[in-house]
């Protein structure tokens, strides 16, 4: 069964869901190319996205969290793989007007569902952030940890994140696409205007992670 395909330049919604099966933290993209083996979105600098802000009472306690809007500060290029549990960013940065490759980052996250509006996906706390020169560390290692620790996550699946992040560190090892340099100089279409969050975004229903009931505790994520 071939599933439909997006065309470059539509506008899409790439949402993280929650543990209560709601859309989170959310980014307008649009479409770079959509094959069988990659799907790559680009979130310009500018766009507005969706993220958490904790909400504090009079003494300064947080009682909750809403979603606010927040510009993206840096051109970023998603490369999602179908089926894959991480994915791979390039981002450039405006250095008075000019634009400089800031390097790589890897996700380690659910594998894209598509919606009729664009993917859902969940974010998995470890990243690796990757230099241009391809030095890399660990980021929020710590973080796994404690969520592993305080049942946010079951026991075993902080060893599969990390073993993703390994797998993806592998194809850095070998300088294998994107980590060869072809894409440094990537430039989105000239007549791409920014993408907007598309209307009704956080009421379409959320697409679940099949796997999510052998990855996630009972406790909340703090
Ligand atoms: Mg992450």
């Amino acid at each position: 069964m071939t599933e439909a395909r997006w065309q470059p330049g539509d506008e899409v919604v790439l949402r993280y869901i929650t543990r209560q099966e709601r859309p989170g933290m959310s980014w307008p993209a649009r479409v770079v190319e959509d094959r069988d083996d990659l799907l790559a979105l680009f979130i310009p600098n500018g766009a507005v996205t969706k993220q958490w802000r904790g909400v504090r009472d009079s003494m300064g306690q947080p009682v909750t969290r809403e979603l606010v809007d927040i510009p993206w500060r840096r051109d970023t290029l998603r490369l999602m793989y179908p089926g894959e549990d991480y994915s791979i960013w390039l981002s450039w940065r405006d250095e008075d007007g000019e634009r400089v490759f800031h390097g790589y980052y890897i996700n380690v996250e659910e594998p894209f569902r598509r919606t009729p509006i664009g993917v859902d996906t969940n974010d998995h706390t470890l990243d690796v952030v990757v230099q241009p020169d391809l030095s890399w560390v660990w980021k929020d290692e710590d973080q796994l940890a404690e969520r592993a620790a305080n049942g946010v996550y079951v026991p075993d699946f902080a060893k599969r994140v990390r073993a993703t992040a390994e797998r993806a560190l592998e194809i850095l090892e070998r300088r294998d696409h994107p980590f060869d340099g072809s894409l440094a100089e990537w430039m989105p279409d000239a007549g791409w205007a920014i993408p907007r969050l598309i209307e009704g975004w956080n009421e379409l229903p959320a697409t679940l992670w099949p796997d999510r009931r052998s990855a996630y505790g009972d406790a909340p994520p703090a």
